[in-house]
This record gives C-alpha cells, sequence and structure tokens, in this order.
C-alpha cells in the first residue's frame, strides 16, 4: 500500500498495524467516524474516500446533518455515542442504527417502546461507568447484568458493552475490565478506544473504535 496520505489513511494503517500486533483480523474492528460539532463539507470528504459509518452524540444534530447526507449515501450507518434523554427515544430509533449509551432502566423501558412501536429493533451497546466516576453517565458496573436482562425483555438487541474510561490516566485496567465484563456476560460487542487510545483498546478487545480528533482535527 503507498504511504497513507488523508486523516482516514493514516488512521486505517494504524488500525491495521494495531490488529496485526494484536493478532486480530483488521475486519473485527469497526471505526466509528465520530463528526459530532462537525458540518456536513468536513463531512463529506470522508464519505468520498469510502468511510460509511458515523457517530454523533446528539439526537437534534444528527437530525439536521444526516437526513441530506444520507440522500447521497444511503448505505450510511449512524451511532450514537452520546447520552440520551428518554424523551428523546422515538427520534433516536429513527434515526440510529446502533446506540452505545444505553445506561438505566428508564431509557430501557424508553427505548423499548420506542422499537416496538417503530417495529425497528436498534442494537445497543449498555455504557458502562468503568472508572466508578460520580459525575459520569453509565451503569454501575454491579447493575450491568440486571440492566441486560431488563433489555433483552423489553426486545432490545444488546450486541455489547461501551466505556468511556476516566479521562487523563492510563485506559489499559479499565478496557481489560470491560473487555472481562462483556465475556462474563456472554457479550460480543466491546465500544472502546478513541483518537488518543485506540490501538491500546484494540490490543485489549474493542470491536468498535470511536474515532473524532484524529480524523476532523480538534473540534471548534
Ligand atoms: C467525542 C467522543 C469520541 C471521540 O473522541 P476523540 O478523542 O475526538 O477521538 C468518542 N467517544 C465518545 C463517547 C465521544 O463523545
Amino acid at each position: 500500500m503507498s504511504d497513507p496520505v488523508t486523516p482516514l489513511e493514516e488512521t486505517e494503517a494504524r488500525i491495521a498495524k494495531a490488529c496485526r500486533i494484536a493478532r486480530r483480523e483488521r475486519g473485527e474492528v469497526m471505526l466509528i467516524a465520530v463528526c459530532k460539532t462537525h458540518p456536513p463539507e468536513k463531512i463529506r470528504p470522508l464519505l468520498e474516500q469510502g468511510q460509511r459509518v458515523f457517530g454523533e452524540n446528539r439526537v437534534q444534530e444528527a437530525q439536521e446533518k444526516w437526513p441530506m447526507l444520507r440522500e447521497d449515501y444511503p448505505d450510511v450507518e449512524l451511532h450514537l455515542i452520546g447520552q440520551l434523554q428518554s424523551n428523546k427515544a422515538e427520534d433516536a430509533v429513527a434515526l440510529f442504527d446502533c446506540i452505545h449509551s444505553l445506561d438505566r432502566p428508564s431509557l430501557v423501558k424508553a427505548l423499548g417502546k420506542a422499537m416496538e412501536k417503530a417495529g425497528r429493533p436498534v442494537p445497543c451497546f449498555v455504557q458502562v461507568n468503568i472508572g466508578a466516576e460520580e459525575q459520569k453517565g453509565g451503569c454501575p458496573i454491579a447493575e450491568v447484568p440486571a440492566l441486560i436482562e431488563q433489555a433483552r425483555e423489553a426486545g432490545i438487541p444488546v450486541i455489547g458493552l461501551m466505556c468511556i474510561p476516566p479521562f487523563d490516566i492510563e485506559p489499559v485496567p479499565f478496557f481489560a475490565l470491560l473487555d472481562k465484563l462483556a465475556r462474563d456476560n456472554g457479550l460480543e460487542g466491546r465500544s472502546m478506544g478513541m483518537s488518543g487510545d485506540f490501538e491500546t483498546a484494540i490490543m485489549l478487545g474493542a470491536t468498535h473504535v470511536r474515532v473524532g480528533t484524529a480524523l476532523f482535527g480538534e473540534r471548534g
């Protein structure tokens, strides 16, 4: 392959290298291009280069940006990676193909209802508060099995666990813990790793990496 020139090629090369080192197949890791805060003109070049999986953290922002982009690229897959309010559950189910932030019983109820009403079961990750941080979203570790059970009873397809480790400290123990929790609960998906640490996450079993800054530059 020729030397990577675009941020997407560079990121792809880094993912491919991490997969080689981890002795994993490239196809085991999905790159989610996190384009929150970035306007459509910054997203189009990635679409033109073939990227089809994108992440947004706010329902309203995604509603403003994606219907038009999707007219040109109907095979786009949109992932919601940010906190979701229960009153936005119907909008989220209508727009997103995957939700990474299922983290509490009230949201299980709202999403279960919304999916049933729409006849559209959207795959979800249970977000885990992996560092037991007070101010942070995510299900407490001890409550993860019960939340998975509730979600299944509500008809929500749970495909994995997601985490955002505490800021600015070594993420390895947190990624390893999420991997173990996923295994203990019989789940395949591990949504972990961002621009600064996705190679590490891939070593530790990430199946979905959420990469923003490395692809789009700093957010304004
Ligand atoms: C913004 C965001 C990312 C991407 O972070 P970068 O450091 O810009 O790669 C990943 N996950 C979540 C949940 C985010 O909100």
